[in-house]
């Protein structure tokens, strides 16, 4: 009796084991979305039942409501060391970039082909010229300088992190060039708040566009800081009631804003922390992968200006879109933009970035991003998704070298 209770628990716990290795799935791809964090959760969930009020309301209610959303717009302030009146709500980083883009339209636009689609598609028809890119894809300064020079009346369009490779631009440095010729600044800085210290103001930065979910915020609410110099130069996005002065009307989402504030209150207090660990993960991931893969190429590897956040990597005679499939039910990883994914469900568009940085088409082809996060993921994960990686890529290499055979006597025969 005792040994059939031994056997019957012991072939559980296998099964249970064995459910629970087969439920492993480990996400890579933190820089499509982040997790909302707990206490972010929390407080969306409180504010929304504590105050449900029009914040634009003017009895009682409604100013309680309208405080939550000064506060949560004070701890947004205190993380970009700015003016709380300078933040903008918005639904999210690509309202904020259409926005930010309609103003000054008579100014030329000088803008790097890396930029997000967001950027790259509301341009519109507006007087624009393409920035030169050094090898990493970063605007190159030197270029810049002499294009600075030559005109005037100028907004440069340049992304803090590009979202594909993690490589940054030299925020200071273009800063300051925009500083000393008037030019306007303009900085996706998504792929950066909440990961990085950025300081609009110290780092001349005229417009800045992000979103609260790139760091642990919820959806659908993100930001553009203008700085007050361009104040009264502001175009209206959406017309309607008075709220945000008149330029962003609509009802503020209470609950959103006061959870977005909550990702910045915590983002401020641990950036250092998180990027130290992320730092660890994606290097124990790369250096397992590289074990496995040695040919496997690095964008940007061992440059400074990099995030840990975001890698790309090229993996040799494998398609990333075949290998995402492949391991889906175990690793989510993405080969670009999230937001590229569905521009063209039929064709394979290869990375306008990758394009932009000169790599060829089968290049681009094995590109992989893998994205992180310190809160959710530990080393023991991103080794295991190295792992299951490498094993994809072996099978599918050994499939195709089967199926090469196979045709090649079936050729001869
Ligand atoms: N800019 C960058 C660099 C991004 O990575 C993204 C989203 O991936 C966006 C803009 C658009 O952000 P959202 O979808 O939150 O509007």
């Amino acid at each position: 009796m005792l040994i059939a209770t031994l056997f019957t628990i012991t072939l559980a716990t296998i099964f249970i084991i064995k459910k629970m290795n087969n439920d492993r799935h480990i996400n890579l791809d933190h820089a499509a979305t982040t997790p909302i964090l707990t206490d972010v959760n929390t407080t969306v969930y409180l504010t929304a039942n504590k105050y449900p009020a029009n914040p634009s309301a003017e009895h009682l209610k409604g100013i309680e409501a309208m405080d939550q959303i000064d506060l949560a717009k004070d701890k947004i302030a205190d993380l970009l060391k700015c003016d709380a009146e300078e933040i903008f709500f918005t639904s999210g980083a690509t309202e904020a970039i259409n926005w930010g883009l309609t103003l000054y339209p008579y100014y030329e636009l000088l803008y790097s082909p890396t930029e997000h689609k967001a950027v790259l598609n509301s341009i519109g028809e507006r007087s624009r010229k393409s920035l030169h890119l050094n090898e990493f894809g970063q605007v190159d300064i030197a270029s810049l300088y002499t294009d600075l020079q030559k005109n005037t009346n100028t907004i440069v369009v340049a992304m803090h992190t590009n979202n594909e490779t993690g490589i940054q631009n030299d925020i200071e440095r273009i800063g300051e060039l925009c500083s000393v010729t008037d030019s306007i600044f303009f900085c996706d800085a998504t792929q950066a708040i909440g990961k990085y210290f950025v300081y609009p103001k110290q780092q001349h930065i005229g417009m800045m566009a992000f979103s609260a979910h790139k760091f642990g915020g919820p959806k659908g609410i993100g930001a553009l800081y203008i700085d007050k110099k361009h104040h009264d130069y502001i175009l209206p996005l959406i017309k309607g009631g008075g709220q945000q002065e008149g330029l962003r009307a609509g009802t503020l989402n209470t609950a959103a804003i006061a959870g977005f504030g909550k990702a910045a209150e915590f983002a401020n207090k641990t950036i250092a922390d998180r990027w130290a660990l992320t730092n660890y993960l994606q290097e124990a991931f790369l250096e397992r992968l590289l074990e496995h893969l040695p040919d496997t190429k690095i964008i940007g590897a061992s440059f400074e200006a990099k995030s840990p956040y975001i890698v790309t990597v090229l993996i040799q005679n494998i398609e990333s879109e075949a290998l995402m499939a492949y391991v889906g039910d175990k690793v989510s990883f993405s080969r670009g933009s999230a937001c590229n994914t569905h521009s063209n469900t039929h064709n394979w568009e290869p990375s306008h970035v990758l394009r932009a940085m000169r790599l060829t088409d089968d290049q681009i082809k094995g590109a992989c991003r893998f994205s992180f996060d310190s809160g959710t993921l530990t080393p023991a994960d991103v080794v295991y998704a190295a792992d299951v990686v490498a094993e994809a890529v072996r099978e599918i290499l050994a499939a195709d070298a089967e199926v090469k055979e196979v045709a090649k006597m079936n050729h001869k025969s």
